[in-house]
């Protein structure tokens, strides 16, 4: 009922009459007032005048599944959402719901993580309702050589959708990082179950530094959040719907040619590392070099002594010669 309540005051700038919301929800004048006196003190602030009906004149940061339901324009991103309070990782519990059935585009949220996950077994820092931590299920038909596509399609996603909603400058850390002034306000981790020829299912975890003021002494050097760069609140919810918007958009393409070409140069541009010279840690041989750009493929291009060498995310991380990027 929240979220269609949610849905309906959305629907329109003006009122919307008691009248109008029990017909359109199919429920008596007492459960829609009950439903208004819910959700203000939930922290939503309703305007109610009588003859003109309820107004909705400002949302609190919440990302519930209900509020998140209620403002989601996506055609299958998030056709399900499933939001804990608190959780270990959402990718564990991702993971779960997928060994469940739970459909491609099943959004898990988490208002904060308890043991949140980097790449090879590093951690996340998730500190209680400062971010956003989701998990994306998906079910593709294609095979798992492609799959290490999926987390450069999250990355320019949410570089894009940081820029449209903060105007902010993010900047993507090839393969898994969204930066701003050389600082990780996003990580992005992307689990795989298959089999030799078939993906059963993947699932792309981000975790985005919202409000953050501070972090912990080892990350503090690294870390930034979109409160500590913008100076301002920044909602969570239209960020995570924006988040699914711009994913869709970009898989759908990816889909379309298996590739990236698609979208490869507006990738490029995006790229921090870009032109600026790179120490590739490959625990086989690193090496440095310039980074030039992505192919097709997604992988990285890097001349080192008069080569390009196109580099794999795989086991790899990418630093700037003399820091982060
Ligand atoms: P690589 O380039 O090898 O992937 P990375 O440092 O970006 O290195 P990730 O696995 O992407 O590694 O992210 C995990 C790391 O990010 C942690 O080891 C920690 O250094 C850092 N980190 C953890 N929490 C946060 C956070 N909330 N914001 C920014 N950085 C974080």
């Amino acid at each position: 009922m929240k979220s269609e309540l949610l849905t309906a005051l959305r629907s329109t700038k003006g009122f919307v009459s008691g009248q109008e919301l029990c017909e359109k929800l199919g429920v008596s004048r007492t459960a829609v007032w009950k439903g208004m006196k819910k959700l203000k003190s939930e922290g939503y602030n309703i305007e109610a005048v009588s003859n003109k009906g309820y107004r909705l004149l400002k949302s609190p940061d919440i990302i519930d599944a209900e509020e998140l339901k209620s403002i989601r324009k996506t055609a299958w991103a998030g056709n399900e959402i499933v939001y804990f309070d608190v959780t270990d990782s959402t990718n564990i519990q991702a993971k779960r719901l997928a060994e469940e059935g739970m459909p491609h585009g099943t959004l898990v949220i988490a208002g904060c993580q308890k043991s949140g996950k980097g790449r090879r077994g590093r951690g996340w820092e998730s500190p209680k309702h400062d971010g956003i931590f989701m998990t994306l299920l998906l079910r593709p038909s294609f095979p798992p050589a492609k799959a290490s596509m999926l987390t450069l399609v999250a990355a320019i996603a949410v570089a894009k959708a940081v820029r449209i909603k903060t105007g902010l400058f993010a900047e993507i850390k090839w393969p898994n990082d969204i930066v701003i002034n050389g600082k990780k306000i996003c990580g992005i981790l992307t689990e795989l179950n298959t089999e030799i020829d078939t993906i059963h299912y993947v699932i792309t975890g981000i975790g985005i530094n919202v409000s953050n003021q501070k972090f912990e002494k080892e990350i503090a050097p690294v870390a930034t959040s979109l409160m500590l760069e913008s100076g301002k609140e920044i909602h969570r919810a239209g960020l995570i719907e924006e988040v699914l918007e711009q994913y869709e958009f970009y898989y759908n393409k990816f889909c379309q040619t298996m590739d990236l070409s698609e979208w490869k140069e507006e990738y490029n541009e995006y790229l921090v590392n870009r032109n600026r010279p790179v120490k590739v840690i490959d625990p086989k041989e690193p090496f440095t070099g310039i980074a030039k750009g992505i192919n097709e493929r997604g992988e990285l291009l890097v001349e080192t002594e008069g080569q390009i060498l196109a580099v794999s995310s795989g086991e790899v991380s990418v630093r700037g010669i003399y820091g982060y990027v």
